[in-house]
């Protein structure tokens, strides 16, 4: 197969999955990841695709890491259009990986638009986002009848320093906000959250390593996260959590990767 292909040659066109991996725990991926994983030619993975999941490729598979660097963002997001166009050019099957879901906070939208103008066929495979698999492993249901009847994704990545949402949207009552990318305007986000309208005492969590063996849940308020996360030196991956769904933590939280091993174990 040729490396390079030249317009006007017969390699027939190859193919992109964009496809998401889950937030961790690699027995969160989908039977069709799984799948596709294992018979493509190429993976390009990000950085939080969980190391097992590169697992399932096949021997002589080309693993190609995309992960970004938070400064230099925009060349690389080109330059991995680019390369996701080339490598179908030259006849590959190629899956596209990401954490989370693919088409949430994770720039896939741009990356299909690249493909369809360039006329690369391509399929979607979702996959649990952060939100969902975090909150769960966490024991916070994102809605509840008794205290939340919508839940609001955002993200809380920093534009120039300051962080451009819809506050009075984000601070209704009886909803949830789920923050991606919120740990380093954590104190931003539950200053303006308070500003807004939303008492100090609205419960508030931030998980880190969700779904993963090290996951840590720091549960507190709005009022007193922020200082607790810096003491407990949360780092990223952390997702934010705000809304008295919180409150159920407490009674619901089941998740322990030894009993999880265990139970594992004794279904073998
Ligand atoms: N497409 C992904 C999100 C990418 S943005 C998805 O659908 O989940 C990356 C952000 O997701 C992180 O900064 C963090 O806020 C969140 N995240 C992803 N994995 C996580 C994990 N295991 N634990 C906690 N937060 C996580």
């Amino acid at each position: 197969m040729s490396l390079v292909s030249v317009a006007g040659d017969h390699t027939p066109m190859g193919h992109v999955a964009l496809v998401g991996a889950g937030p961790g725990d690699p027995e969160l991926l989908t039977l069709r990841a799984v799948r596709l994983i294992e018979c493509a030619d190429a993976i390009v993975y990000d950085r939080l695709v969980p190391p097992a999941a590169l697992a399932w490729a096949r021997k002589g598979a080309a693993l190609i890491y995309a992960g970004k660097q938070r400064s230099r963002h925009t060349l690389l997001q080109d330059d991995i259009c680019r390369l996701l166009v080339r490598l179908a050019r030259e006849g590959k099957r190629v899956v596209r990986l990401k954490g989370g879901d693919p088409l949430i906070f994770g720039r896939g939208g741009e990356e299909i638009e690249a493909l369809a103008a360039s006329a690369v066929p391509f399929e979607i495979v979702p996959g649990i986002t952060a939100a969902s698999g975090v909150a769960a492993y966490a024991g916070i249901p994102l809605t509840h009848r008794d205290h939340a009847q919508a839940c609001v994704f955002v993200t809380g990545h920093l534009k120039d320093g300051t962080m451009d949402l819809d506050w009075e949207m984000l601070a209704r009552p009886r909803q949830t906000v789920v923050v991606y990318m919120g740990l380093l305007g954590l104190a931003v986000l539950c200053r303006e959250l308070i500003a807004h309208g939303l008492p100090r005492s609205t419960p508030a969590a931030i998980i880190e390593q969700g779904t993963l063996p090290d996951q840590r849940a720091i549960v507190a308020t709005l009022s007193t996260l922020a200082a607790r996360a810096s003491r407990q030196a949360i780092k990223s991956p952390a997702l934010l959590i705000v809304g008295t769904v919180v409150r159920l933590q407490r009674s619901l939280a089941w998740f322990s990767p030894e009993r999880t091993a265990l139970a594992a174990a004794a279904g073998s």
